[in-house]
């Protein structure tokens, strides 16, 4: 087949007085990571579990590779979910937890053994196995509830805050893991997150989800340089928000401004006082209250043989962006 593997076309669903999801039109390609970001309540969730079969739309279609799944039940959709509890059997080990929903569909065993292995071979646990989950670490219980979700070779893959169980550190590496999975098995990822970062880092393209709509779609490099509005530009990193001279409103990041003592040779400049630093290794923040009563935020990359502080606080500085720096919002 060709064309997208996802189609949704006005998909909505209301709870009660909430309109969780207020008509969604939306494609994914094959092969893509595509993402769901969003803050608490947004509804991206239900857009994922609808696309799961897992809720039922009040209104639109969903169509997986061409068919149209709206009515169909979620155990005859061409799709698994991996949920971010994991749920994994307790009493069960790994390869009987991974084999389970073969076991049930009736697979023979001899097919369920061959799959349950390459399935764990891709998640890189052949060596456990034979574990319960409760002798696992909180990232191979997560590579398991993924070995079972893949077991059934689905054309699309759910993923529901995928990484949220696992501790900071964990999450950072198992993010390039789960990519280097995807891009592997080249198959179809759609993945929940209210985490920009683990957004931008992983997917292919990304949809930012506010009130039940989409806000802005497109590449992690489209949406954080060029943000269609004052809410995806706050939501996706930092942002200053300014007047632009037409009425409308502009985005300009911190790292799009120099910071100086002297007066910048640049199109625009902002003379200010240092309020605030923030250093976070790889670079500093600097909020500086502008003459005008404004405040700005300002970046710089702390990069070779950076010094501690390259201003201080109380420090008048100037700031300074070129003519093209800033991107011109919608709202
Ligand atoms: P979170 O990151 O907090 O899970 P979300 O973006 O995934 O948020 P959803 O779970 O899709 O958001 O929920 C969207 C809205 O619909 C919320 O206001 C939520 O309270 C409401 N909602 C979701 N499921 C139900 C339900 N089964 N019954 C009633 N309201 C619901």
């Amino acid at each position: 087949m060709s064309g997208p593997i996802v189609r949704i076309e006005g998909l909505a669903k209301r709870f009660g007085a909430v309109e969780a999801v207020a008509g969604v039109d939306l494609e994914i390609e094959r092969g893509e990571l595509f993402a769901l970001l969003g803050g608490s309540g947004c509804g991206k969730t239900t857009l994922l579990r609808m696309l799961a079969g897992l809720e039922t739309p009040d209104a639109g279609r969903v169509l997986i590779d061409g068919q149209d799944m709206t009515q169909v039940p979620p155990h005859l959709r061409p799709v698994n979910m991996m949920f971010q509890s994991y749920a994994l059997f307790p009493h069960m080990s790994v390869a009987e937890n991974v084999g389970y929903g073969l076991r049930r569909e009736g697979v023979a065993r001899a097919e369920t053994d061959r799959r349950v292995a390459e399935a764990l071979e891709q998640v890189r646990l052949a060596d456990l196995s034979r574990r319960r989950p409760a002798q696992l670490s909180g990232g191979q219980r997560q590579r398991v509830a993924l070995a079972r979700a893949l077991v059934k070779r689905p054309k699309l893959l759910l993923l529901d805050e995928p990484l949220a169980a696992l501790d900071r550190k964990l999450r950072e590496g198992t993010r390039f893991e789960l990519v280097r999975l995807q891009e592997e098995l080249g198959l179809t990822f759609v993945m929940v997150t209210h985490d920009q970062g683990e957004a931008m880092s992983m997917a292919t393209r990304l949809a930012v989800m506010n009130a039940g709509r989409i806000a802005q779609m497109g590449s992690p490099h489209e949406v954080y340089e060029r943000p269609a509005s004052r809410f995806v530009a706050d939501f996706i990193g930092i942002a200053n928000i300014l007047a632009a001279p037409d009425g409308r409103w502009l985005a300009l990041r911190p790292e799009k401004i120099v910071l100086s003592a002297t007066p910048p040779d640049t199109a625009h400049t902002a003379a200010g006082r240092i309020v605030d630093i923030a250093y976070e290794g790889d670079r500093s923040l600097y909020r500086v209250a502008i003459d005008d009563g404004r405040l700005m935020i300002a970046a710089t990359a702390n990069v070779g043989r950076a010094p501690d502080v390259a201003f201080r606080r109380g420090e008048n500085v100037w700031l300074g962006w070129a003519a093209d720096a800033g991107q011109l919002l919608d709202d």
